[in-house]
């Protein structure tokens, strides 16, 4: 069994269709198209913990106010079952073809206890953190920023004891230093839409890789130099950020990058949310999330005759997923 069309991958479209059995691109496909095959979306930062709470959110607090430590938000997970809620921000993954989930985990142990016992087909990756002066729960870190954190140099060297990833929001709001954030060393940075030209060739030097959400930073004002970020060659990932601000469905994020970055291509767009940070997950050259011989992939309706148009246009619809992992 055939999906056939044209099938994006890291050197663009190729081939007339994927063999549903083993997942190989194939030229010799005869027929009709079925539609357009992209891989499986990388969802690079969420918080799916708070998915359910889109619909009472306030709309009239300022970003300490409604995601900071003490704010909204953490009020709202306090009270509410954040497990009925991630389960909720995994279906629409699921529903929107997305294969790698990389979500930042409030509240200690008992935050990553949330998604014990849930399935999903893909690789979901789980960044801690450690309530009050708990050791690191879990493998990896997922520090709130610096200014919030005082320990996070200790949090992170536990992550690395434990060969596991490093991520922090940094310079969301409003520019922070670099220096203390290149002193941490994470793998990776969220946001950054105040930073300088200068901060990001130093995060180029230091290859570290950042994963930019724009429909998030649009909703507190801010706008990520996700120009810049790409024309300096840094290692970067889409995420859709906070589940009670946006959707985690990874087509509506790169619809609006797309309106709101008119000089980029929509190949350098969907390149970016089918691999992003690839670098940090092909560090050894191994990795099965950047090898496409093992990706899985979603098949697209066509409503445009060209293949990157079609993709971005809203009418488009999943026809099928097919999971790799
Ligand atoms: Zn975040």
């Amino acid at each position: 069994m055939f999906w056939k069309g044209p099938v994006f991958t890291s050197e663009g479209f190729v081939g007339k269709g994927i063999n549903l059995e083993n997942c190989s691109i194939s030229n010799d496909v005869e027929g009709e198209e079925n539609g357009i095959i992209i891989p499986l979306f990388r969802n690079c930062h969420t918080h799916l913990g708070d998915t359910l709470a889109r619909n009472e959110m306030p709309h009239n607090l300022s970003l300490s106010e409604l995601v900071g430590p003490n704010g909204w938000k953490h009020k709202w997970l306090e009270n509410n079952d954040q497990n009925t809620s991630a389960i909720a921000g995994l279906k629409e993954i699921i529903n929107s073809g997305t294969g790698l989930v990389m979500d930042f985990r409030e509240g200690g142990k008992a935050g990553l206890d949330v998604f014990d016992g849930i399935e999903y087909p893909g690789k979901l990756i789980l960044l801690g953190r450690p309530l009050n002066n708990e050791n690191l729960p879990g493998t990896n870190a997922g520090i709130s920023s610096l200014i919030d954190v005082k320990n996070a140099t200790e949090i992170a060297a536990s992550a690395r004891s434990n060969n596991g990833l490093v991520g922090i929001h940094h310079s969301e709001n409003e520019r922070e230093e670099i220096q203390p954030l290149l002193d941490l060393r994470p793998d990776f940075v969220v946001h950054m839409c105040h930073a300088t030209e200068s901060d990001l060739r130093e995060i180029k030097a230091n290859k570290i890789s950042i994963v930019v959400c724009p429909r998030s930073n649009h909703y507190f004002g801010n706008k990520p130099p996700l120009e810049k970020m790409i024309e300096l060659g840094i290692d970067i990932g889409f995420g859709t950020d906070n589940g009670m601000l946006c959707t985690v469905n990874m087509m509506d994020e790169i619809r609006f990058i797309r309106a709101e970055y008119d000089s980029l291509n929509l190949k350098t767009i969907l390149s970016i949310a089918c691999f992003g940070l690839d670098d940090i997950f092909n560090k050894d050259g191994t990795s099965t999330y950047s090898n496409m011989a093992q990706s899985g992939w979603v098949l697209l309706s066509r409503v445009e005759e060209d293949n990157y148009e079609s993709i971005f246009n809203p009418n488009t619809e999943i026809l099928g997923i097919r999971w790799r992992n």
